[in-house]
């Protein structure tokens, strides 16, 4: 009689943590999303995720990153206005 009480007992135990453990184990877990870091373009000064802009390589050899190709090839591509070219004939008098 005993040994039963106690192979009930044991048992009763044993379910009990096997419940435990199966709900611990349903606890709700939520995905840790780790955010993009942004990343400024400078030609237009857009933000981006840093994962889909455009990387390229600065003058001063640090990465750079634009929103497009188009910025991209603004940044890359000799300033227009620093040699500012008039054409003769074209100065406005008046
Ligand atoms: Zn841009």
């Amino acid at each position: 009689m005993l040994i039963r009480l106690f192979l009930i007992g044991f048992i009763l135990v044993l379910i009990g943590r096997t419940v435990r453990t199966f709900m611990g184990g349903v606890q709700k877990k939520q995905p840790q999303i780790t955010p993009t870091p942004l990343v400024a373009d400078p030609v237009c000064g857009l933000y981006i995720d840093r994962d889909q802009a455009i990387p390229a390589r600065g003058p001063s050899g640090e990465t750079v990153y634009f929103c497009s190709r188009d910025c991209r090839d603004k940044y890359l591509s000799p300033h227009p206005d620093s040699s500012p070219e008039v054409p003769p004939g074209e100065r406005r008098s008046g």
